[in-house]
């Protein structure tokens, strides 16, 4: 925080000063043709699964490359913390970060969820968002972030003295012990920064602090991706509920969430450019 300041102003600061923004990762040479052949294949979406994620907790669920899945809100105002690895891999998870520095604090419809180094890919690609209406509010607020990695008992451990086992990081963890069969230090391990789905966020004017407002999501709002891998997720239903008021604890009023499964005839997306794993030769300089 750039609160306290102890520094004297150097006399040639001006000098130093009003600089122009330049964008750090222009993304324009991403691929992004995909995306109107997926918007036609989605016409054609046959659901075939479920999985209802009840509130304060999470669960997993598998989507094969060439599938898509919702995330859907089916009972009232709810966020979603939504981890993604390859199922064939675990060590290939997204990578929040690197996703928010292509594209920024919240994603949207064409916007993909970057991998982990050393892959570096798309394991899936947003392909409609029912909440894209809400863009970028007065206070720099919208929806979907990867900015606030996931409410967690270490950090409420730190602020309050806490021990609550409810919140995002420990229900992933518990979804993995209990569906994937992990030992809860292998699972604790490979929960990552999320993808804030439906979460209402963004970062105060004054000191650029991560805030939280109620989230806009009504029963039907959906965010829908396509898998261009074959997908473990893990979503948890935060104990913050719509977030409006607070985390980390049993206080709010927390809904369940629905991921459905969607598969679609596999030649509606036979002219999609694949996802491919980074070909960077991974010497580092080191002859
Ligand atoms: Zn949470």
């Amino acid at each position: 925080m750039k609160i306290k300041k102890f520094s004297k102003k150097p006399s040639d600061f001006e000098s130093r000063v009003g600089g122009e923004p330049v964008v750090c990762y222009p993304n324009n040479t991403i691929e992004d043709k995909n995306l109107s052949i997926l918007h036609s294949a989605r016409q054609h979406l046959v659901k075939i699964s479920d999985v209802t994620i009840p509130p304060r907790d999470a669960k997993i669920f598998e989507v094969k490359s060439g599938q898509f899945f919702r995330i859907e809100s089916i009972e009232g105002p709810q966020v979603g913390d939504l981890n993604l690895f390859n199922s064939n891999n675990l060590e290939e998870k997204f990578y929040s970060g690197k996703t928010r520095a292509l594209y920024g604090t919240h994603l949207s419809v064409g916007d993909k969820m970057f991998s982990s180094f050393p892959y570096l890919r798309s394991l899936a690609t947003i392909t409609w968002d029912t909440l894209d209406w809400y863009d970028y509010d007065k206070d720099g607020g919208s929806v979907h972030d990867v900015i606030g990695t996931r409410c967690d008992p270490y950090t409420s451990k730190l602020l309050t003295n806490n021990d609550y086992h409810y919140c995002c990081h420990s229900n992933l963890t518990r979804a993995l012990v209990r569906e994937k069969k992990l030992k809860i230090d292998d699972a604790e391990k490979i929960v990552h920064d999320v993808l804030n789905v439906f979460m209402l966020t963004g970062f105060t004017n004054d000191t650029k602090q991560y805030f939280m407002k109620a989230s806009p999501v009504r029963p039907g709002d959906y965010l829908e991706f396509f898998a261009e891998t074959d997908l473990l997720g893990a979503l948890s239903a935060c104990p913050g509920g719509d977030c409006g008021s607070e985390h980390s604890s049993d206080n709010s009023k927390c809904f369940p969430l629905n991921v459905s499964i969607w598969k679609v005839d596999q030649e509606y997306l036979k002219n999609l450019i694949p996802s491919k794993i980074s070909d960077y030769n991974r010497k580092h300089g080191i002859i």
